[in-house]
């Protein structure tokens, strides 16, 4: 689903990615850990569209991102193609920005009306039962504001959910919850992987990546240090760092 060869990214003088190697196999879940500044957030937003990248090759589902092939070179995508490939694409970040002035049912039906030109009556359809699935089905015409933290997570993947994507990036989406709120939501995130959606999450849950994830990809410094099997790298890292790292947040 997705594959990242030699990914290079820097923001001004600041070389963030130093060359990112990952693939990402359909339905699988890679869990990606790694300390706080090593890249995972800016690799996230790369897959998604939200960053272009310097220098290497980045594709999602066949198609490189920010580029498309014509007669063999590579061109920039106009924005409308980048809107349609990012809607494919369900990305969860650590706060949940919800539309404040929006029921929870109106966050999730809003895109796929606006965007996906669905009906009405279709996309609200679905958005109350996509808030089923996570959860919500009596809190659908709650505004964010009564919601706890960790339901207004649930209401971001409901609408994530919302435009059908094939592919559901999570950046540390129970960080900013109070702990008590963050088993609901990682229950929601356990069903969707058993549903068989392929998903990239970064989190520090290794209790979460050690039961969901097919594979753990450790990051440090701008770079995939290690991945293979979850248990593999959990339990019997290859590498110093890692297991560095795994001794601190454990
Ligand atoms: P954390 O665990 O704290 O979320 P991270 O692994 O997600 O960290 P990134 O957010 O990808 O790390 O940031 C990596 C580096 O890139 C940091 O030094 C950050 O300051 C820098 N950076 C990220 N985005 C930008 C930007 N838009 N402009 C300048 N620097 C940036
Ligand atoms: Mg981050």
């Amino acid at each position: 689903a997705v594959s990242a060869q030699g990914i290079h990214k820097s923001f001004g003088d600041i070389h963030v990615l130093r060359g990112v190697d990952l693939d990402v196999h359909d339905g699988e879940v890679v869990c990606l850990i790694g300390p706080s500044g090593s890249g995972k957030s800016t690799f996230l937003r790369c897959i998604n569209h939200l960053e272009t990248v310097d220098v290497g090759l980045l594709s999602v589902y066949g198609e490189p991102v920010g580029y498309r092939e014509e007669r063999g070179t590579l061109r920039e995508l106009p924005n409308k193609e980048v809107c349609r490939r990012r809607s494919e694409i369900g990305m969860v970040f650590q706060r949940f920005n919800l539309f404040a002035h929006m029921t929870a049912v109106q966050n999730v039906a809003e895109a796929p009306v606006r965007v996906l030109h669905k009906s009405k009556e279709q996309a609200y359809q679905t958005a109350r039962e996509l808030l089923e699935t996570v959860g919500l089905s009596d809190k659908a015409d709650c505004y964010p504001s009564s919601l706890s933290g960790g339901q207004q997570q649930r209401v971001a993947i409901a609408r994530a959910l919302a435009m059908g994507p094939n592919l559901m990036l999570f950046d540390e989406p129970t960080s900013a919850l109070d702990p008590e709120l963050v088993g609901d939501v990682l229950a929601v995130m356990r069903d969707l992987a058993q549903s068989g959606m392929t998903m990239v999450v970064v989190t520090h849950e290794i209790g979460f990546a050690r039961e969901v994830a097919d594979r753990v990809a450790f990051m440090d410094g701008g770079i995939i240090a290690e991945s293979g099997p979850t248990e593999q790298v959990l339990t019997n890292p290859s590498h110093a760092r890692t297991r560095d790292f795994l001794s601190k947040v454990l």
